[in-house]
């Protein structure tokens, strides 16, 4: 069978993708790496995260405010059909700061953006005594904090399990252990995969994470993404100790509390390290004190997929109309307007969003 769409890579970004083509009634194939792959997707802290975003590009602030608000719809959706609550709790979420120049620095920058933005820009500064009346377990460390508003967090593997499941029963097909390994274009595409099978498609989304470093160039994307280590901790399940997620900690909707994350150029390498490790407690301690009871049970590092300027990359290919490709660093952020906008930007419906600012055309050299 030829589907419209052949979808490489099932992640987060793959599947949000897919899930938003096949509610408009198109024919959905997913093909999925192996195990050996680079999951983003399965490694991640969470965040539906508009605040810092945007910083240099608003377009970029907006496309995840759109993402954000439409969110609890999505979630809402994909529960009421797959009976899977995703874990959104999406009541706003703090940048902590442990000084008051930080602070008043990123307030300004914050305010820049503000302006950019017309005004749609919901925070406000919480110095210490206030943070601490929405925060009782706040360290004395912390000298306060932004509350964006529109920020929040999930559940990334449930979000991930109630989309395979929804694209299988709208009728998408997806096929695990299925490495792609080269894509021919003639009236169809023809998408080849290392163990001899191909499927045929009218289009391609190359959504494949850190694998679109290989695949991209060859379907004709310059694909200039690098990968960016976190390393990321969870304690054992505690009673409520934290309201609101941060970029330092969050409490999952199950209540071990996740710590992270690490920013580190090491390439390929998606190992844990002890001073990682121990950077990430420490600051969650000085954050919230009571943490330093608290038993760690599972550390892990995953790969980032960032491009040059860490804004995401949509982008049909010059050399073979018909293949784009989709990828981003803030995927869960991002999954809602994958789901639902992005599928109009793909066939250039009417209701397109304008995604013209993250196109390749900003890599090119001059
Ligand atoms: C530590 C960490 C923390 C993060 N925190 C957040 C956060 O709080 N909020 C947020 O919004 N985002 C966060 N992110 C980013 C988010 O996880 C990613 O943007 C998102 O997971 C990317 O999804 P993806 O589907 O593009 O990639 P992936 O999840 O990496 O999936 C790519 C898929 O492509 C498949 N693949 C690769 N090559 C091939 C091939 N040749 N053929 C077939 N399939 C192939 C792989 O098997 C894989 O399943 C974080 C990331 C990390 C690492």
């Amino acid at each position: 069978m030829t589907s419209d769409y052949a979808i490489i890579g099932g992640g987060i970004v793959g599947l949000s993708t897919a899930w938003g083509l096949l509610k408009r009634g198109l024919r959905v194939t997913v093909l999925d790496g192996d195990d050996g792959s680079f999951r983003a997707s399965r490694g991640n802290f969470g965040l539906v995260w508009v605040q810092s975003k945007g910083m240099n590009q608003p377009r970029y602030a907006q496309w995840s405010q759109e993402s954000a608000a439409a969110w609890a719809d999505f979630a809402n959706e994909l529960g009421d059909v797959t009976g899977r609550d995703v874990g959104l709790a999406q009541n706003g979420g703090y940048d902590l700061h442990f000084s008051e120049e930080s602070l008043e620095a990123t307030v300004a920058q914050y305010n820049v953006l503000k302006e950019n933005l017309g005004g749609n820009y919901p925070f406000e500064v919480l110095g210490h005594n206030a943070l601490r009346r929405e925060e009782p377990a706040i360290g004395p460390r912390v000298a306060g904090a932004i509350l964006h508003h529109q920020d929040g967090h999930a559940n990334p593997l449930k979000l991930l399990r109630a989309l395979a499941d929804d694209v299988r029963r709208l009728g998408g097909v997806i096929l695990n252990g299925k490495t792609v390994t080269d894509v021919e274009k003639t009236d169809l595409f023809c998408i080849r995969c290392s163990d001899g099978s191909d499927i045929r498609s009218r289009k391609v989304v190359l959504s494949a994470g850190l694998g679109a470093i290989t695949l991209g160039p060859m379907m004709g994307f310059k694909a200039p993404i690098r990968p960016q280590r976190g390393q990321v901790l969870i304690t054992e399940k505690l009673p409520k100790l934290i309201n609101r997620p941060s970029l330092i900690a969050r409490q999952v909707d199950e209540g071990g509390i996740q710590i992270g994350a690490t920013n580190e150029e090491v390439g390929l390498d998606d190992h844990v390290t002890q001073p990682g490790l121990s950077g990430l407690a420490a600051e969650a301690v000085a954050a919230f004190p009571a943490l330093a009871k608290a038993q760690l049970v599972r550390s892990w590092g995953a790969l980032r997929i960032l491009s040059p300027d860490g804004l995401p990359i949509y982008q049909e290919s010059p050399t073979m109309p018909g293949a784009y490709l989709v990828t981003c660093h803030s995927g869960i952020t991002l999954a809602a307007a994958h789901a639902r906008f992005l599928p109009d930007w793909l066939e250039a419906s009417e209701a397109a969003p304008n995604l013209e600012v993250f196109s390749e055309d900003r890599f090119a050299v001059s």
